[in-house]
């Protein structure tokens, strides 16, 4: 089987949110407590597969144990799926190769502007050398839509509209996951419902309607037309508590849906 483990389940600053007196930034529930959202797979191959480097990535990768990488996807280049590059560094140094590094043109033409010491190592320090703690070895590969290969294992990919550009979603096995994302194209929603998926992580901020991700009402109403066993709602902000939002999901009868909470893991053919 392969493994999926939540990393984190929170919207872009993460619940609670820095200085916020509201009564879910103020519960005690541990479910209501959430980091920037990101996943770990371990797949039946033993390959483990990070998906989005978080700025919590540090204690995040502590919680799991993780102590070796495969690969990372980064789905878009948003400071809430990458700021945690550099948290990268230990295993880069603990692997003989660079750690390979998957996203679309797009975001790697971002990270490499971005995070200019990392990716454009040469250039920066063409003149000068290297001291102090180092620099994470991560090498560049492009995702472009359809089957790609990631650490010898395929997974399918497409792009969702997302702000003023995408976000990667993909397939991997029977599981499927979609995040960061306003909306939902007929042509992926047929992708995904033909995978016959047994677990579905999908977007959903809130209540009400936003910009750029999908609120409580669209995201059940994707999950319906692709039909997984189980979905899970991640990417939560401080309007969701837990408990609510269950009681929620019930009294509307959608019983394989339950919203992400921080460290579950689940299983996946
Ligand atoms: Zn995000
Ligand atoms: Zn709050």
């Amino acid at each position: 089987m392969n493994k999926i483990t939540i990393l984190g389940s929170g919207t872009s600053t993460g619940v609670p949110i820095l200085g916020c007196n509201c009564s879910i930034c103020q519960s005690i529930d541990p479910r209501n407590k959430r980091l920037r959202t990101s996943i770990l797979l371990e797949t039946d191959q033993a390959k483990n597969i990070l998906i989005d480097a978080s700025p919590d990535l540090r204690t995040q990768l502590l919680r799991t144990k993780t102590n070796r990488l495969d690969a990372v996807i980064i789905t878009h280049d948003h400071a809430d799926h990458t700021h945690g590059v550099d948290d990268l560094r230990p295993f880069s140094f603990k692997n003989s190769s660079p750690l390979p590094l998957f996203a679309d043109l797009y975001a790697l033409d971002s990270l490499t502007i971005k995070f200019p010491y990392i990716f454009q190592r040469e250039k920066v320090f063409a003149d000068k050398p290297i001291i102090g703690g180092g620099i994470p070895l991560l090498d560049l590969h492009p995702l472009l839509p359809g089957a790609n290969l990631v650490a010898n294992e395929t997974f399918h990919f497409e792009a969702l509209p997302h702000g003023h550009g995408e976000s990667l979603c993909f397939i991997h096995k029977k599981f499927g996951y979609m995040i960061d994302c306003r909306e939902i194209p007929e042509l992926v929603i047929e992708k995904f419902r033909d995978a016959k998926l047994e677990i579905l992580i999908i977007d959903c901020l809130r209540y009400e309607p936003h910009q750029t991700h999908l609120h409580l009402d669209l995201a059940l109403k994707y999950i319906q037309e692709i039909a997984p066993k189980t979905a899970i709602l991640t990417h939560m902000g401080h309007e969701l508590d837990y408990l609510d939002l269950t009681k929620e999901l019930q009294k509307r009868g959608s019983r394989n849906v339950f919203p992400a909470v921080d460290g579950q893991s689940f299983l996946y053919s």
